[in-house]
C-alpha cells in the first residue's frame, strides 16, 4: 500500500479558511496531497476518522526536555524563577547524557499525546558529557519533528551569575560546538525533519560578547535565534542594572531581532518592545503555564497580536510547568487573556490558531501549521466520542470542552500515536528508568 487516505473526518479545521465536515484527506510521501469528499483509496491505507476533529499538528516553541526528570521538585515548587534556578542547578549538574535522552524521550512522547507534532528544544547546561546529540537522537526515536537550538551559560556564579561555575561553559567552546552542531544536523529543505538553532540562556547567564557572536553566527549559518526575554520583574530590573537599558533595547542592540529570532516568554514587553517586535518581525514564544506557575504575570498577547507580533506557544521546561500538554497550553493562553482582557478577549479559534500558524511562523517554517495541500502531513486526530466532548453544541471548539489527548498523530505521514498510544517508545519501559532516575538524583 502507498500512503494513508484519513476518512470522513466530523470536524477539519484547516487554519487556512473555513472549517470543514465530512471530508478526507490522502497523504503521500509525507505530504497532504488532496483534500475533499469521498476520495478513491487506490491502493492506500484507510484510517478512519468519522467521530473526530481534525487539526494540524501543534507547534511548541519552547521547552528545556531535561527537565522532564525535575518535575515537582519539592524545594523549587513554590520559588520565583531566581530562587527556583538555584535550588535546581546542583541537580542538572548531576545529569549525564542517559539522562539527557531519558528526559527528551518522555518530554517529546507527552508532548505527541497533547497533539504536538513540532517541537523546539532549548538545551543550556552540557554536564558529565552531555551533547546536544542526546536530545537529537531522542527525538529521531519519539518521531517529533525537531528545532533543537544549542543554548549556553557563560558567567558563573564567580563572576557574578546565577549559574554554579560548574555549569558554566568558555564561550569560544560554545561557538565552536554550535558550528559543529549546524554543520553535522541542520536541515534548511522543506519538511526538515530536524533544524538547529543558536540559543544563548539568557541576557543574565551570558556576555554581551556571546550575544553579538551568537547572532552573527546564526545569520552566517542561516539558522534560528532563540533565548528567554523579559521573564519577569527580576528580570528587567537586572536588564536596567546591569545593560542600562531594557531587555527589547539590549535584544535590538546585539542584533537580536529579525524574522529569524523567537524569544521565549516576554511577559514584560512594554509598549515600544512590541513595536519593536512588531516591526522587526521577531517572534515570542509564549508560555502561559510556566508564566502562572513561577508568578511571572500575564504576557501582553492580546496587544502583541494586534500589534501583528509572531506568537506561538511554549510549554517551556518540565520543572516550570511540570507538565508538558501543548493543548493544556492553548486552553490557558484564552483563559489569561480572558482575565486580564474580558471574555472576548481571545476566541478558542485564536488560541489554537496560536498553537498552529503561530507556532509554525515563530520557527520560520511555512510547511507546517496548516491543513492544505501541499504542506507536511502533520496531523492530530481528536475523538469527540468520549465523555469530555458529550454535551458540547461546538466539538470543534476543543479549548472550551473536548479530549485533552490525540486518539492518533501523524508526523511526515507517519503514525506516531494511535489509539491514545505512542507507538514508538515503551511507555512503562521509560517511566520505570525515570523512577530509577529520579532515586539515584534525589539520592
Ligand atoms: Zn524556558
Amino acid at each position: 500500500m502507498t500512503g494513508l487516505v484519513l476518512r470522513g473526518a466530523s470536524h477539519l479545521l484547516t487554519m487556512d479558511g473555513p472549517d470543514l465536515s465530512g471530508v478526507d484527506i490522502r497523504i503521500e510521501q509525507g505530504v497532504i496531497s488532496e483534500i475533499g469528499a469521498n476520495i478513491e483509496p487506490h491502493d492506500a491505507e484507510i484510517v478512519d476518522v468519522s467521530g473526530c476533529v481534525v487539526t494540524p499538528g501543534l507547534v511548541n516553541t519552547h521547552h528545556h526536555l531535561f527537565q522532564t526528570l525535575t518535575r515537582a521538585v519539592p524545594a523549587a515548587q513554590d520559588a520565583l524563577l531566581f530562587g527556583w534556578l538555584k535550588s535546581l542547578y546542583p541537580i542538572w549538574a548531576r545529569f549525564g547524557p542517559e539522562e539527557m535522552r531519558l528526559s527528551a524521550r518522555i518530554g517529546l512522547a507527552e508532548l505527541a499525546l497533547s497533539g504536538c507534532t513540532t517541537s523546539s528544544d532549548h538545551l543550556y547546561l552540557f554536564p558529565n558529557g552531555a551533547r546536544l546529540d542526546d536530545t537529537i537522537e531522542a527525538a529521531a526515536d519519539v518521531g517529533l519533528r525537531f528545532h533543537a537550538t544549542r543554548g549556553a551559560m557563560s558567567i558563573g556564579e564567580s563572576a557574578g551569575g546565577l549559574p554554579p561555575d560548574m555549569l558554566v561553559e568558555r564561550e569560544a567552546d560554545i561557538l565552536e560546538d554550535c558550528l559543529r552542531l549546524i554543520d553535522a544536523f541542520h536541515d534548511p529543505s522543506p519538511g526538515a525533519m530536524l533544524r538547529i538553532g543558536v540559543a544563548p540562556c539568557s541576557p543574565f547567564s551570558v556576555s554581551r560578547e556571546l550575544m553579538r557572536d551568537a547572532a552573527i553566527l546564526a545569520r552566517d549559518k542561516g539558522v534560528g535565534l532563540h533565548t528567554h526575554l523579559a521573564e519577569n520583574d527580576e528580570d528587567v530590573a537586572y536588564s536596567l542594572e546591569t545593560f542600562g537599558c531594557r531587555p527589547g533595547t539590549y535584544a535590538e542592540e546585539l542584533g537580536w531581532t529579525g524574522p529569524d529570532v523567537w524569544h521565549a516568554h516576554c511577559v514584560k514587553l512594554d509598549a515600544a518592545e512590541i513595536d519593536l517586535f512588531a516591526r522587526t518581525g521577531t517572534g515570542v514564544a509564549h508560555c502561559p503555564c510556566s508564566n502562572c506557575r513561577l508568578g511571572s504575570g500575564i504576557a501582553p498577547v492580546r496587544a502583541m497580536r494586534d500589534a501583528g507580533v509572531t506568537v506561538g506557544l511554549g510549554v517551556d521546561g518540565s520543572a516550570s510547568n511540570d507538565r508538558a500538554s501543548l493543548i493544556d497550553e492553548a486552553r490557558q493562553a484564552m483563559l489569561l487573556q480572558r482575565v486580564e482582557n474580558g471574555a472576548d478577549a481571545m476566541a478558542a479559534r485564536e488560541a489554537l490558531e496560536i498553537a498552529t500558524v503561530g507556532g509554525a511562523k515563530a520557527l520560520g517554517r511555512e510547511d507546517i501549521g496548516k491543513i492544505v495541500v501541499g504542506y507536511r502531513a502533520d496531523i492530530a486526530v481528536w475523538d469527540i466520542s468520549g465523555l469530555d466532548s458529550a454535551g458540547s453544541w461546538d466539538p470543534a471548539a476543543l479549548l472550551l470542552a473536548g479530549p485533552r489527548r490525540v486518539r492518533d498523530l501523524f508526523v511526515e505521514g507517519r503514525r506516531i500515536v494511535e489509539a491514545g498510544c505512542v507507538l514508538t517508545i515503551d511507555a512503562a519501559r521509560v517511566s520505570a528508568e525515570a523512577r530509577r532516575a529520579v532515586e539515584k538524583l534525589s539520592g
